[in-house]
């Protein structure tokens, strides 16, 4: 990317305007962000009109645990630029925000806080700690807003929402009741994960499993009554105090004989059989496994189908219960371990151990092993809620993902194997179960104690303790927010949403549950669209995280760029994993102060003139190439990034409002207008050129809005003319802003292809000429004379009909076109696109023999640099160490090397 030129342009002698030479984002992000929130331009009922079409997302809402991190950032600034989009083209938009309360998060940190005054949750009490924990969300909640309010983020504050608020709680307890009365709500015994550490359950997803180094036990079982034993694999050898069975593949020959004997369970000296189950593997281990019912989720499923006990040898403090014995009652579990191979030695039951690579399931919070324990839990039965989702894809293809690959395959594949979901969780923070107990142990499930002890008909009730997973009330966001159960105005307008942007680690966890949920209590689908962003990695390529500390904090980039070139990097992210380089956000700043410096001149040199978009459609023919072009180039643009916003391209949204600005805009059409705007005496020329160059501005504002929120309206409300008329029609009569503006829609008239053409034909030859200048070290002073060849006879009528306008970009004291080049040897020429060739003279303009010898030097540079390189490649340690792109990166150099001294050949030759 180049650099900014910073006020390198002129401007007219009389100042019209009083604009600040420096742009200073900070002072525009705060006076915008507080007058469009107090003016209500956020909340949908700004659109008057009763026939908008409607455009509505729901937040992912934040845990309230904590800051806003680059992903949130990333994500919000996508959703702002998609809701700032369809506002200005008229929807009646709605972006609702909220956070979640995270409850093992929460719990977690409030705990924390506590330690630190050397207190535990218990020694306050339940009530007391979740009063605690609410006065710590009040804190930790205004956190949040007032970081997303600085991220310029459009939401309707009127609307904000947490998910333990009361209508909210209300909606979880209604979904529990009606779930619970059709039999999807179960409580039963199974076994769960659990986190010794945290002391509660987990769902699989709140799981990681991560590869382990350990070791994998021998352990030998006697046969009962004969000198025969049998030998199993173990990486647990500590729950072999809770086997119940040892089990065998039916079809291993090698055992056969041995189904149906009773073995010696050592130790335990307990009698265990012999069963055989198609489950296990002949391939592990010895082909035979111990099957532990209460502490392992596969043995669970086989002590179910073999009709065996479960021992329950571990606590849910990871130590061993009076069941494993007396040995070993009240050991941790490690320690058990060691003592139990310890015994099997002694006992000369230890036939080997050998290392083993295995994956080890640990909490994804705390990182405490998971011991998989038998617990008393609620679960949710996922079958019918499964196949609302499966028919919403299969006939609808909805939700449609974006990318489509590879997540509609990845989300539904796991729709397939969804097994029941474990919904209770042993904490105090969150939605406490609606079920109560009576005295006698019978179950009651209930919207209130009130309507609880109505149907018991006693008032002697206890409360089931447990809370809800997280991710239940997460599950009904897209409804819950919008007043269900009620049938409130807002769900028969904004449900189901238009789009939901969210990362991919949480397709399975929300994503796929809110689609259950929504079909279910909706009967309809949450959201048309999902769009799945990419990933900000720190500079080296790993994953931003706290326990890393590696994480950019985008407040400090706020500070340091401004929002708006912040937000232009975020939105380029896409839909790819891309590295952090502070660098392009640096440039995007440069962009901010391009545009600031281009209005600077427009504003500067506006005097006589006014925003008028009518002066645009009057354009014909008779206006100069430069100026169709750049109203065709604006057109284009504005239908290219309208195209990328509805497939959700925002990196090519982008780039091409970024190529449209910094190239078209200010490179070409600013310089080839500027004779006409800066001429000093009034005309209406002069005026109508400044008409014009207002109007495009104003129209590259608008369509740069959405990205870039701040910037744009603090210029725009600078321009002179009329804003009122400017904004979209549904927003008619409110207080001009640039947000209700409408989006520029592409004028077909407007687009000139043959203007394209000539304009393009021109910007070849100046950048030509303009290289040639620097390459063949002419002064800049000095005036050159360009030659143009040219067989087709339109190329030569473009070149003559801008004369003016080359002499002027290249500074040529004379421009000759004909239709073949006859330039003297001693020229610097091009090749031109349409077959065309430009030549400039030399002679007169720089020394020869001087210039030969430069050349000369500098071909002895690149020769020097190009063997080094050579040599670099040709060494097989730089070959097989660096990385990919570093090899490529010189090869390209090699290759540019090349070119560039065949250039200089040419070059000296013709210096001859
Ligand atoms: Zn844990």
């Amino acid at each position: 990317m180049k650099e900014t030129t910073v006020n390198g342009l002129p401007v007219a002698d009389t100042l019209t305007m009083d604009i600040p030479k420096q742009y200073d984002p900070k002072q525009a992000e705060q006076d915008h962000y507080e007058r469009w929130e107090k003016q209500g331009y956020f909340a949908p009922e700004i659109n008057r009109d009763l026939n908008a079409p409607v455009f509505s997302i729901v937040i992912p809402p934040p845990n309230v645990t904590g800051s806003l991190h680059m992903g949130h950032a990333l994500q919000h600034t996508m959703m702002d630029v998609l809701a700032r989009y369809k506002r200005m083209c008229g929807y009646r938009t709605l972006w609702l925000p909220g956070m979640d309360h995270a409850g093992i998060s929460t719990q977690l940190m409030v705990t924390r806080e506590l330690k630190k005054e050397g207190l535990t949750r218990h020694d306050l009490g339940r009530e007391k700690f979740v009063e605690r924990v609410w006065k710590w969300k009040k804190e930790s909640g205004g956190q949040i807003t007032k970081q997303l309010r600085r991220e310029g983020a459009s939401v309707d504050w009127s609307r904000e929402r947490f998910t333990m608020d009361d209508h909210l709680s209300q909606a979880v307890r209604e979904v529990f009741v009606r779930l619970y009365e059709e039999g999807m709500i179960y409580r039963g015994n199974r076994i769960v994960n659990w986190c010794p550490n945290d002391q509660t359950v987990l769902s699989d997803l709140e799981v990681q499993k991560d590869p382990q180094a350990g070791k994998l036990y021998y352990l030998r079982y006697p046969e009962k009554n004969s000198d025969r034993s049998l030998t199993v694999a173990t990486t647990r050898p500590e729950t072999m105090l809770g086997d119940t069975a040892v089990a065998v593949n039916p079809n291993d020959d090698r055992y056969r004989d041995l189904v149906g004997t009773t073995l010696m369970l050592p130790l335990a000296d307990r009698e265990i059989p012999v069963v055989a189950d198609e489950f296990v593997d002949p391939e592990f281990g010895t082909g035979a496994v111990k099957v532990t019912p209460a502490h392992d989720p596969n043995d669970y499923e086989m002590g179910v189908r073999h009709n065996l006990a479960q021992i329950v040898v571990i606590d849910p403090q990871a130590r061993m219960t009076e069941a494993a014995g007396a040995e070993f009652a009240g050991l941790d579990r490690y320690k058990a371990r060691a003592k139990v191979v310890e015994r099997f030695e002694e006992l000369g039951l230890l036939e080997k151990v050998v290392d083993y690579e295995f994956s080890i399931s640990k909490c994804e919070r705390c990182k405490t092993v998971i011991e998989p324990l038998i617990s008393t839990q609620w679960f949710l039965r996922m079958d019918e809620l499964r196949d609302g989702a499966v028919m919403l894809l299969e006939t609808q293809k909805k939700p449609q993902f974006v990318p489509e690959v590879p997540y509609e395959k990845i989300y539904a594949n796991w729709l397939e194997n969804l097994r029941d979901w474990t919904i209770s969780r042993q904490l105090w923070w969150g939605h406490q179960i609606p079920a109560w107990y009576t005295p006698d142990g019978e179950i009651i499930v209930a919207r209130s104690e009130e309507e609880a002890r109505k149907k018991a008909g006693t008032t002697e009730l206890t409360q089931d303790p447990d809370v809800l997973d997280t991710w239940f009330s997460a599950a009904l966001w897209p409804f819950s927010t919008m007043g269900w159960p009620e049938t409130t105005p807002d769900l028969e307008t904004f449900y189901p949403t238009s789009v939901l942007v969210t990362a991919r680690d949480i397709i399975f966890l929300w994503v796929s549950r809110m689609v259950m949920m929504g079909m279910k209590f909706m009967g309809d689908r949450p959201f048309d669209d999902v769009f799945v962003t990419g990933t900000i990695l720190d500079k080296h390529g790993q994953r931003m995280s706290k326990t890393k500390m590696n994480g950019v904090d985008p407040l400090e980039v706020f500070d340091k760029y401004g929002v708006d070139a912040t937000r232009l990097t975020l939105a380029s992210v896409g839909t790819t994993d891309t590295r952090w380089n502070e660098k392009q956000v640096e440039s995007y700043r440069n962009f901010a102060n391009k545009i600031w410096n281009a209005a600077r001149f427009c504003l500067l040199n506006s005097e006589g003139a006014t925003v008028d978009p009518e002066s645009l459609k009057a354009a014909g023919s008779e206006i100069a190439l430069h100026d169709r072009w750049i109203l065709s180039r604006l057109n284009q643009t504005a239908g290219d990034v309208r195209a990328a916003l509805a497939g959700y391209q925002f990196h090519e949204s982008v780039q091409t409002l970024y190529h449209f600005f910094w190239d078209d805009f200010c490179d070409w059409y600013i310089e080839l207008t500027k004779s006409d705007v800066t001429a000093e005496s009034a005309s209406p020329v002069r005026d109508q050129a400044r008409t014009r160059l207002l109007t495009v501005l104003e129209q590259a504002l608008r369509l740069l809005h959405p990205f870039m929120p701040y910037i744009t309206e603090e210029l725009w409300q600078q321009l002179p003319g009329a804003h009122g008329p400017l904004l979209h029609q549904a927003y008619s009569g409110a207080d001009p802003t640039i947000m209700l503006a409408a989006y520029p829609e592409p004028v077909a008239e407007l687009i000139d292809e043959q203007a394209e053409a000539g304009m393009q034909a021109l910007i070849d030859l100046i950048s030509r000429v303009r290289n040639i200048r620097s390459e063949m070290n002419i002064k800049p002073g000095e005036p050159v004379s360009v030659m143009i060849g040219a067989p087709e006879e339109k190329l030569r009528a473009v070149f003559s009909a801008n004369a003016n306008q080359i002499s002027r970009l290249v500074r040529a004291s004379e421009v000759s076109i004909s239709e073949t080049l006859d330039a003297p040897r001693a020229s610097a020429r091009a090749v031109l696109v349409g077959g065309a060739e430009v030549a400039v003279p030399l002679e007169g303009l720089i020394d020869f023999a001087q210039e030969r010898q430069r050349l000369g030097k500098e071909k002895e540079k690149l020769s020097i640099e190009a063997s080094k390189l050579v040599a670099q490649l040709a060494n097989p340690q730089f070959a097989e160490r660096a990385p990919a792109e570093k090899v490529d990166e010189v090869r390209a150099r090699i290759a540019d090397i090349a070119q560039r001294t065949a250039q200089l050949d040419q070059t000296i030759e013709n210096l001859q």
